[in-house]
């Protein structure tokens, strides 16, 4: 089962405006951020506003509404502020390497990027 949601996690702080993101992109159901230590020349964070821990929660429990507004706005964050294609990543629990606990969608570009991210 997936923990429970943390509400003072930092992603939480950026959704409520409590601490500071360099953000692109928002709509109902989600928001787009620069990453605060990009790892390529272009590195975006989207993120949904709802309470969902990471991938598996999301999947699990959002509504179609959530998912539908939530993959738009990565979709749109890709085609208006990325080059000539990109790299989508969730790193989903603790094997998956996910540090902060509110789902996150890397999107990474700018540059050719070889075939994996260490
Ligand atoms: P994860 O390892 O959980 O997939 O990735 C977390 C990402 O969040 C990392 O790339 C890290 O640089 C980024 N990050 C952590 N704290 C902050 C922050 O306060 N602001 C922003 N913009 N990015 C952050």
């Amino acid at each position: 089962a997936t923990q429970p949601y943390d509400d003072a996690n930092i992603f939480a702080k950026i959704l409520r405006g409590d601490i500071p993101a360099e953000r692109v992109y928002e709509n109902d159901f989600a928001l787009a951020f620069h990453d605060i230590a990009p790892q390529a020349p272009v590195h975006i964070l989207v993120i949904p506003r709802g309470p969902y821990v990471s991938w598996d929660d999301f999947s699990a429990r959002a509504s179609d509404a959530e998912i539908a507004g939530f993959t738009r706005a990565v979709g749109h964050v890709a085609r208006e502020h990325v080059g000539p294609g990109y790299r989508l990543l969730a790193n989903t629990g603790g094997h998956g390497g996910q540090e902060v606990p509110h789902l996150h969608v890397h999107i990474f570009a700018g540059a050719p990027l070889g075939p994996m991210l260490a």
